[in-house]
């Protein structure tokens, strides 16, 4: 399916927003940040500041609304921790940035002072060895800038400090604000506000009417302004605002990351994975190398020394329960069609797909909450699936994804598999298409997306790397498929010929030998190795396999 550039654009975000964080409104000052300089006020008794109106909500920290004010309370487990911080543009005024638009991502950390707490941006772009003496200098080098200081309006439970949070999102903070991705000029405070919030585990999201306005004299920013923010995703929504006043629905999700970060894998462009990129001081080699790391999921044996096992947590996708019944299982055929993959890789039962609770079974479960990956079933208009996750940019983790999977995507596969091989499936030739021929085409679609979630780019190069006469052979076909990668935009078999007599089950895509291999290649544990250089000699044996076998090779278009 079209893939928008989200998981590309969540992988760059993080430099381009550091330029957007030099970019505050021409002329002004956003009052109140950071720190005042006179003394934080005296906390007050907790009663008086939580009062009996608020609504509030345990989870990673404790929210309390009362009403157009938000509170956090910061239990001491996640003072000092690392979260990360995704934008997103959920909604916008027509014509400015478009509707689910990746803003940024930043990791931050909640610091306690005396009766102050901040809130630090940390960057991850520049690391080094913490055990090499150049990790000071750049520590020294990469001060982590404070986003905001609040002053603790109260104690909690355990000391816990209450502060209110509200300005964190009602006012323009650049790096958070939409306003830099609609091009617009100024912030208007009075017609912002906090919709709604969301508190879980580990992550907690809100959603936030952020309102903008741009002069009628001037012409949206583009010329004799500021320099326009570097779009994280490519150029894309680089709108002008028209003059007056354009509102957009941000949505913040803040998640907690992983106490111990899992051991990153080293990118190589030989293989189809998205990648993280870091400038690395403590190599060993005169320039500072830029490391790039593959993303994908955190996946450990259960038994480190059996050939395969079952792992200690599977990777597991849900099926939303907004999913009509009848292509559940088909979905979840979708999600599992991976597990041979991860078989290759070690893992029996590497991929399972769950039915969500009902909302009597769990009236808390949500697919909004961090901890499940969702495949979304969207009553949309839109014919296209799209698959992002949100991963941990110190190592590439995969932490979460939410595929969204758009209604109206039925109506495109139907003609897709209507024009290309109609005449080679009875079923076919009457529309609307009998539910298990649909079911076998969204099985497919979700199992693309899932790709996607589990870290890899399209690959463009698999569906010209099998000899010609091979595709229209069925055994071949029964056994390869007709393309080796179900990352590939191959569709449906639109090579054969009636009188090849390829069974219908096999016109269409599914996971091949190249994801196959390229699943071994990402997930296999290597145990001997202790650090992600150590693999190094490994990985690059692995991907010498592509030297004999050409359906292993990897291309796609803008790789990198
Ligand atoms: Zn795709």
């Amino acid at each position: 399916m079209k893939m928008r550039p989200f998981v590309v654009a969540a992988v760059v975000a993080l430099t381009p927003l550091a330029a957007a964080a030099q970019d505050p409104p021409a002329g002004q000052q956003p009052p109140d940040r950071p720190g005042r300089e006179q003394a934080a006020p005296e906390p007050r008794p907790y009663e008086r500041v939580i009062t009996r109106d608020a609504k509030s909500k345990e989870g990673v920290i404790i929210t309390h609304r009362i009403k157009d004010k938000l509170y956090y309370e910061l239990p001491r487990a996640a003072i000092g921790r690392e979260f990360l911080w995704v934008s997103q543009i959920a909604r916008t005024t027509l014509g400015e940035g478009y509707g689910g638009q990746a803003a940024g991502n930043r990791v931050v950390r909640w610091e306690r002072h005396d009766n102050r707490v901040l809130l630090r941006s940390i960057s991850y772009d520049i690391v080094s060895d913490e055990k090499e003496p150049i990790a000071r200098a750049v520590r020294a080098a990469n001060y982590d800038p404070i986003v905001m200081s609040f002053n603790v309006e109260a104690f909690g439970k355990d000391d816990a400090p209450v502060i209110d949070v509200t300005r964190l999102f009602t006012t323009d903070v650049p790096e958070f604000s939409g306003r830099s991705r609609v091009r617009a000029r100024t912030f208007d405070a009075s017609r912002s506000f906090i919709e709604r919030v969301a508190t879980f585990p580990q992550n907690i999201e809100v959603e936030v009417t952020q309102t903008y306005s741009t002069p009628l004299d001037q012409d949206g920013g583009g010329r004799g302004g500021p320099a326009p923010a570097p779009g994280p995703g490519g150029g894309r929504g680089q709108v002008a605002a028209r003059p007056g006043t354009s509102s957009v629905l941000m949505h913040y999700s803040m998640v907690l990351l992983p106490g111990e970060p899992m051991q990153s894998r080293l990118f190589d462009e030989r293989v189809g994975y998205f990648s993280i990129s870091q400038l690395d001081y403590g190599k060993d080699e005169h320039r500072s190398p830029a490391r790039r790391y593959i993303t994908r999921y955190r996946l450990e044996k259960k038994d480190p020394n059996a050939e395969l096992s079952d792992p200690v947590k599977p990777i597991t996708y849900y099926v939303d329960p907004a999913t009509p019944t009848k292509w559940v299982p088909y979905v979840k055929k979708g999600i599992e069609s991976w597990q041979p993959a991860f078989e290759a890789a070690g893992f029996r039962r590497g991929i399972i797909a769950k039915e969500a609770p009902t909302p009597e079974e769990d009236p808390d479960w949500s697919p909004e909450d961090a901890r499940y990956s969702v495949v979304r079933w969207l009553p949309s208009t839109t014919e296209n699936a799209v698959g992002p996750h949100i991963h941990d940019p110190r190592s590439g983790e995969i932490l979460e994804a939410d595929i969204q999977f758009y209604h109206n995507v039925m109506n495109l596969a139907r003609d897709w598999y209507f024009v290309q091989v109609g005449p080679l499936d009875k079923r076919a030739k009457t529309l609307p298409l009998p539910d298990d021929l649909m079911g076998r085409l969204i099985e497919y679609v979700v199992a693309h997306e899932v790709g996607h979630t589990l870290g890899f780019q399209h690959n463009m190069k698999s569906s010209s790397e099998y000899p010609a006469a091979k595709v229209h052979d069925k055994d071949w076909v029964h056994t390869m498929g007709h393309t080796a990668s179900i990352m590939d935009y191959s569709r449906f078999n639109y090579v054969a010929q009636p009188e090849d007599g390829i069974d219908v089950a096999d016109l269409v895509p599914r996971v091949g030998p190249y994801d196959k291999w390229a699943t071994m290649w990402g997930y296999k544990p290597i145990p001997s190795a202790k650090s992600p250089e150590q693999e190094k000699k490994t990985l690059d044996q692995w991907a010498r396999e592509q030297d004999k076998t050409p359906w292993l090779r990897f291309s796609t278009a803008n790789a990198r």
